[in-house]
């Protein structure tokens, strides 16, 4: 995840050549035991981004006339370490990585939900009414065929036929209610627990992009063992292993 639009805070000079050794700030490299090959990583991102202007063919109409030429144009690179070692904390690159994890996270949390409290099944009870439904309307069918065949039936068939709407009409609504209600209450329960747990997961992300963002800007980088660390602390990390190193 590199970028180029990276603006770090802490803009520290570069520190390869430091003989005098103050007591407080020892960058020793935890892997070679030696700090001279040690610089901070926002001043290798920052020395490492640099802004390039390439002249581009243009061409225009002047007053009628073609006219062909050159124009600056100004574009930014970064060294292959620079880009390595950078990471983009921009708005735009946390939210769509939030994103990402929560909904990682919700699918696994469903699934667990599930594990622990299974989905009821869906009840006979519409199944029932609808074979019940189906055979009244099969039977008024029937006997609407029959008296339309038979002209001394008169408003016979019209009345069967009203009937049998009649009937579904009352037994949709019936199944739609008795419509298995644990199931009903389950549905909401894993929506509530959702919204509580969309929460959570975002603020736990917030903290993480903070804890990162800080860890990032106290970054060493050795140049001898291409590894990343944070002064006094034992634990170091490969430069391509930067984002794994600055979430835990
Ligand atoms: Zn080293």
């Amino acid at each position: 995840m590199s970028n180029t639009n990276f603006s770090p805070d802490d803009t520290q000079p570069n520190r390869v050549i430091r003989k005098e050794s103050s007591t407080t700030t020892m960058n020793v490299c935890p892997k070679c035991l030696k700090d001279d090959q040690v610089q901070k990583v926002s001043a290798i991102v920052t020395s490492g981004t640099y802004t390039t202007v390439s002249q581009v063919p243009v061409q225009g109409e002047i007053a009628g006339h073609k006219i062909y030429g050159t124009a600056p144009q100004t574009g930014t690179g970064m060294t292959e370490l620079a880009q390595r070692l950078s990471i983009d904390f921009s708005a735009k690159s946390v939210d769509e990585t939030r994103k990402k994890v929560i909904e990682q996270d919700e699918k696994e949390f469903v699934k667990r939900y599930r594990e622990k409290y299974p989905e009821p099944k869906d009840s006979q009870i519409t199944t029932v009414l609808s074979v019940i439904g189906l055979m009244i309307l099969a039977g008024v069918a029937l006997l609407f065929f029959v008296s339309l065949f038979n002209p001394q039936n008169g408003f016979v068939p019209a009345f069967l036929f009203c009937c049998g709407v009649g009937v579904l009409i009352v037994l949709i609504p019936i199944a739609a209610k008795l419509n298995n209600p644990a199931k009903k209450v389950w549905t909401k329960n894993v929506r509530e627990a959702l919204v509580v747990r969309r929460k959570e997961t975002s603020e736990n992300y917030r903290q993480t992009i903070e804890l990162a963002k800080h860890k990032y800007s106290n970054l060493y980088y050795c140049h001898r063992d291409d590894i990343i660390f944070v002064p006094n602390e034992t634990d170091w990390a490969n430069s391509s292993e930067i984002m794994d190193f600055v979430s835990r």
